[in-house]
């Protein structure tokens, strides 16, 4: 669902250095095997992106997260008065749509973020809204104070 479409309207806000440190990540991690993490904040506002390893068998085509690293995040996060609110990976040589392994992520985590990368450079940022089976606009705030 395009932004501006029927039933749109969730705006997600990213502080400007979780952009950064997702495409830091993607440029470090090579074009074989897909990167990526989890994001949390308040609200609709993500203040905290961590890198996950990729334990997929198939890591060049899927993302999957250790069960115990995300529940470890999990309870660190919530301390600190964060929940989930997605999780993000790379597609380093498809496009930014959802695979049917992604729309399962998705469905655990909350919010997907995808990034298609071409030559190693993230260049088309998507997010997926599972509760409303549609892509969510973000924007990129100043860095979060806390
Ligand atoms: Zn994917």
């Amino acid at each position: 669902m395009p932004p501006g479409a029927p039933g749109y309207g969730l705006v997600v806000r990213f502080a400007y250095d979780v952009i950064g440190i997702i495409r830091d990540q993607i440029r470090d991690g090579g074009r074989r095997s897909e990167v990526g993490g989890l994001l949390f904040g308040r609200d609709e506002e993500v203040v905290g992106v961590f890198a996950a390893p990729n334990v997929a068998p198939a890591p060049q085509a899927e993302f999957r997260i250790d069960p115990e690293v995300m529940d470890h995040l999990l309870l660190n996060e919530e301390a600190r008065g964060h929940e989930l609110l997605g999780s993000y990976h790379s597609h380093p040589r498809g496009s930014a749509e959802m695979s049917g392994a992604d729309a399962a992520m998705a469905m655990q985590t909350g919010l997907l973020l995808i990034i298609a990368c071409e030559r190693g450079r993230p260049w088309d940022w998507r997010l997926w809204d599972p509760v409303a089976s549609g892509e969510a606009e973000f924007v990129v705030a100043p860095p979060y104070q806390l």
